[in-house]
């Protein structure tokens, strides 16, 4: 049986400033620890073949697929506010692209392939820990219904990376819409070079605008489809408690998917200014700060495409503020309505902002779990007698009042409790990936060789939205001295 992937690559097409052509170094001992695959299925990719050894050699870049073209990307980037003209896929390289079952074009990257020439001082390798936990992440967000890359394979090579200790070395294969980022426009925009960035902005149009091709103005269109994707998903994941902790323009996705699983975490108990990344001392990238630093990202790429718009500055600027100024109403509207069907309303009125604000107010000051007192307020939604909503705040009285005022606005509804239930559980998750648990699954991977914790986490954040009362413990939040209070960008 050989591998087969059918790849059409667009972007190894594109002019060859935007990338540097460079195969994966070659490991030593390959071996398959997760393949995804429903994934792989929906790629046009046939899992049992890449479950066998010469799978596995190709996920860990041991071997190129006949079809590949590999290439790590150019791009640029601001690091925590700093721009940084040259950063590019320092680790990773493209494979190349295949059409997946929905038609839709989706990149396959092995990250932790090796050196690049964009490496700079990096060996250019990833460890087993961010490999799981890029996995693991991801993946709960696909099954949140939250724009993603995916983890189509998790490989050990069978060699050490060194960083503060020697550790098992991985191979993450990530599959993405496209790896097209804020910082790639950057870094043309820095060279001045403006027909590269009317390319890149085609490129971008064609794969994932089609819809702004026909309009009078597409570079216009395009930045603002970016701000109102971008919107979305910001809001999207605050609905969920999720910090992403380092969105620096270079992960930051032209396609409104999550990329780039570092140091992110979900929160536990609801604090709006939660930080857990161990570089961001400032708070730049703390929870609430997330939609100010979409924008403020949203605001360097229209920066990149003014030559775009006009020959005159100043009406090119105002035109672009023009644009990034609809992301506040879009990103408020889609975070508004998210937490709306959070409390189970299904109509709007005057005092639903106030009520949701209240609860939000209530959470923080009581340290109420923020994925629990969602969930369970549904239940006592579907029976006002279950109390464990109330059992999230140190003072339950905090709760009792905000739950009269909130009993008295669904009665103005006509749908019946176990209407109200069933529409809060669907969009209330019980499962999220908890970053003690995270920790504790990727260190029974690491120290003991053993998987079975990953294999059984990963199958219950698929399901997010069910009960499944065999694994009620994943549920929970840590114990005080389970509590993960920093993670580390882990390369
Ligand atoms: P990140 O913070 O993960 O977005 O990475 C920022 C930049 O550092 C990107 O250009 C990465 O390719 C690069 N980088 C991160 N880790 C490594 C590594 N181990 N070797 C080489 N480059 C790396
Ligand atoms: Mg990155
Ligand atoms: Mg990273």
């Amino acid at each position: 049986m050989t591998v087969h992937f059918p790849f059409q690559n667009s972007y190894s097409a594109l002019p060859d400033s935007f990338f540097a052509r460079v195969a994966p170094t070659p490991v030593a001992a390959p071996r398959l620890i997760k393949l995804n695959r429903p994934l792989a299925v929906q790629l046009g990719l046939d899992p049992d073949v890449l479950e066998t050894p010469e799978g596995a050699e190709i996920l860990a870049g041991k071997t190129v697929p006949a079809g590949a073209d590999p290439i790590a990307m150019a791009y640029a980037g601001h690091q925590f506010g700093q721009f940084v003209p040259q950063l590019g896929d320092g680790r990773a390289v493209l494979l190349g692209e295949v059409i997946d079952k929905d038609g839709i074009r989706r990149d396959i990257q092995l990250k932790g392939s090796g050196p690049t020439p964009f490496s700079r001082r990096g060996d250019g390798r990833a460890a087993l820990g961010p490999v799981l936990r890029e996995y693991i992440v991801s993946e709960a967000m696909f099954a949140l219904g939250i724009p993603t890359t995916r983890s189509l394979a998790a490989v050990v090579t069978g060699e050490h990376v060194i960083r503060e200790t020697a550790l098992p070395g991985a191979v993450l294969t990530r599959v993405a819409s496209s790896h097209i980022r804020v910082g790639t426009f950057q870094f043309f925009a820095v060279r001045r070079d403006t027909d590269a960035i009317r390319r890149l902005a085609d490129h971008v149009i064609a794969r994932h605008y089609p819809e702004v091709l026909g309009a009078e103005r597409p570079y216009h269109a395009l930045l603002g489809g970016v701000v109102a994707r971008q919107a979305d998903l910001v809001a999207r994941w605050l609905l969920v408690g999720f910090i992403h902790g380092v969105m620096n323009t270079d992960n930051s996705s032209i396609s409104g998917e999550t990329i780039d699983y570092g140091p992110c975490a979900f929160m536990d108990a609801y604090n709006p200014s939660q930080v857990f990344s161990s570089i961001d001392e400032m708070g730049r990238y703390a929870y609430a700060n997330q939609p100010r630093i979409a924008l403020w990202n949203l605001t360097r790429l229209a920066e990149c495409l003014l030559p775009l718009f006009s020959d005159d500055q100043e009406k090119a600027v105002a035109e672009a503020q023009d644009i990034l100024g609809a992301f506040s109403d879009t990103f408020s509207d889609a975070y508004q309505a998210g937490l709306r069907k959070k409390i189970g309303l299904f109509t709007e009125r005057d005092g639903d902002d106030a009520l949701i604000q209240d609860l939000l107010d209530a959470m923080a000051k009581n340290q109420a779990d923020f994925t629990l007192t969602f969930r369970k307020l549904g239940d006592a939604a579907g029976d006002p007698a279950a109390d464990d909503a109330r059992a999230q705040f140190m003072d339950p009285a905090a709760f009792d009042e905000w739950a009269r005022r909130w009993h008295e606005r669904t009665a103005l509804e006509p749908q019946t409790a176990a209407e109200r239930q069933a529409a809060m559980h669907a969009v209330n998750p019980m499962f999220i990936p908890r970053n003690h648990r995270v920790e504790a699954v990727i260190q029974a991977a690491v120290n003991d060789d053993d998987y079975t914790p990953f294999e059984e986490f990963v199958m219950v954040l698929a399901k997010p939205f069910e009960g499944q009362p065999d694994y009620a413990a994943y549920a929970d939040p840590p114990l005080p001295e389970q509590r993960v209070l920093q993670t580390f960008c882990g390369t």
